[in-house]
């Protein structure tokens, strides 16, 4: 069994069998037609069922083979122009190739004896993303699995600095579009279960920041602490982005922490000709990125950002064996501060201990495209859904919810005849589904004021106006296909 150990025996076999895996997927690649099979989990559990996990294949190829069936074949593909679901996004070759090496490494970048120059690039990388934000000469922080980890330890930072034993106190405030994992932190972080207000959005989609001045108001007469404000820039159903410096003002003018929860936004940070968009997120106190978003890179790759370095104290924890308190004493050591008191331990930033060097895979980006490279992808995208915007506002056929800011568009299909509400709620579902069995398509869905909407995330410039027509058809007739028939059994 050793010979499937990666060691200086086993170089050749690896390099054979990460080729073979590389070309089974690059075919995979070359030949799917549609971003999916329409595979329904009926149809799959029993081909996975079949499998003896104790029965193992011996060998990489024949495990390959079963992989076909069992994932590859039936996987939903985001590199295909008509996936336009979740914020899922194709990725860019230069971080998939730094995705191999990080983990046939397997560096862990809890501690510098576990990653030496790991550690370096990843601060190097923090830098970088804090000066394109603006946050200043103090700032630093942490890559994390993802946005809902990043927001939660931004919050557990906010918490901690609002110096206040009584939890049931914190208020936090947050437009009604932003994430769920706002209020998963909240109830995480031992607040209570009002903790989270919820500020209303104006007719675009972002925070109306006058209702949130009177919140902040009753807070205060209330004696109630104003926590932390939460601004969104990109929600994820809209891509709205809420208004930065009227909400930077008033995170001051009260004392709350103002954290940014850029997960989907911050790819402007590298736009040729968007970065104003994010005007006044270098005033937060902290800043969620997602680069497994609007970046290009595979899941994860994803990082908190905070404006005084030392706020991200309140996470460090020591362990004798890892990253002890004291300098450890080495054998006659010139000095402790020279040797072990400066070696960079990045654990005592994070909520993970075993981390993941997925900075590896934005450094090989930006070492490859640039910065520009990138942000010009995501521009792309932008520039998609403003066509795709004007193609739905002159479709009769549909009902558009708000301009896009970023790439996102949110619409329903109106049908020509007189129906209820209800009706035309279960028509875009059904579309919905019908358009996922048919694997031609995938698109997303939403609820706007109570409505069922559907909903594309752009996030593929290979996708073109015409891929967004011709989705936009199917999905039409499907609708009338369920309406058509749901009026032949009325
Ligand atoms: C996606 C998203 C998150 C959560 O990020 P994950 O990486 O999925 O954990 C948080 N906030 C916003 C605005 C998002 O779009």
């Amino acid at each position: 069994m050793r010979s499937h150990l990666l060691n200086d025996a086993t170089a050749e076999s690896y390099r054979r069998s990460v080729i073979e895996g590389v070309e089974r997927v690059a075919d995979k690649l070359a030949t799917t037609r549609r971003p999916f099979t329409g595979v329904t989990p009926a149809d799959l559990a029993p081909v996975i069922d079949a499998v003896d996990l104790d029965k193992p294949l011996g060998d990489t190829s024949a495990a390959l083979d079963e992989l076909e069936s069992v994932y590859l074949r039936d996987a939903v593909y985001f590199h295909h122009p008509r996936y336009l679901g979740h914020l899922n996004c194709p990725v860019v070759i230069p971080a998939v190739l730094g995705e191999a090496v990080l983990s046939a490494v397997n560096s862990s970048l809890d501690t510098w004896d576990q990653s030496a120059g790991g550690t370096l690039i990843e601060r190097k990388l923090i830098d970088w993303t804090t000066s394109r934000i603006g946050l200043g000469p103090a700032a630093d922080g942490v890559f994390t699995s993802g946005g809902t980890q990043s927001n939660l330890q931004a919050l557990l930072l906010a918490r901690e600095e609002a110096k206040t034993d009584d939890l049931a106190k914190l208020r936090i405030f947050s437009s009604e579009c932003s994430h769920f994992s706002v209020q998963k932190s909240a109830t995480l972080l031992g607040l209570g279960a009002d903790a989270v207000i919820s500020v209303p959005v104006d007719r675009t989609k972002r925070m109306q920041s006058v209702v949130l001045a009177a919140e902040l108001e009753a807070c205060r007469a209330e004696g109630l602490v104003p926590m932390a404000i939460v601004a969104t820039a990109g929600t994820t159903d809209f891509g709205s982005i809420d208004p930065l410096p009227e909400i930077a003002a008033l995170a001051s003018e009260y004392g709350a922490w103002m954290h940014v929860d850029a997960a989907y936004g911050c790819g402007l940070l590298a736009s040729p000709t968007r970065r104003h968009l994010l005007d006044g997120i270098e005033r937060a106190d902290s800043v969620t990125v997602d680069y497994h978003k609007s970046f290009f890179q595979p899941v994860s790759s994803s990082a908190v950002l905070v404006r005084d370095g030392s706020t991200l104290r309140h996470a460090t924890y020591h362990a004798d064996y890892l990253n002890p308190r004291q300098p450890v004493a080495m054998e006659a050591p010139p000095t402790p501060e020279g040797l072990w008191g400066k070696i960079p331990n990045q654990v005592d930033k994070s909520l993970q201990t075993t981390r993941r060097f997925d900075a590896l895979k934005l450094w090989m980006t930006l070492r490859v495209m640039g910065a520009d490279g990138v942000g010009e992808l995501f521009d792309e995208v932008c520039d998609l859904a403003a066509a795709g915007f004007e193609l739905l506002a002159a479709d009769p056929r549909y009902d558009v919810v708000v301009e896009p800011q970023l790439s996102t568009l949110v619409y329903r299909y109106i049908p020509e005849a007189v129906t209820s509400p209800a009706e035309i709620d279960r028509a875009n579902l059904y579309a919905r589904k019908a358009l996922f069995a048919s694997g031609e398509a995938v698109v997303a869905g939403t609820k706007v004021d109570g409505r069922q909407y559907l909903k594309f995330t752009l996030l593929n410039p290979e996708t073109t106006t015409a891929d967004i027509a011709a989705v936009l058809d199917l999905i039409a007739g499907h609708a009338e296909q369920y309406l058509g028939e749901t009026l032949v059994h009325a």
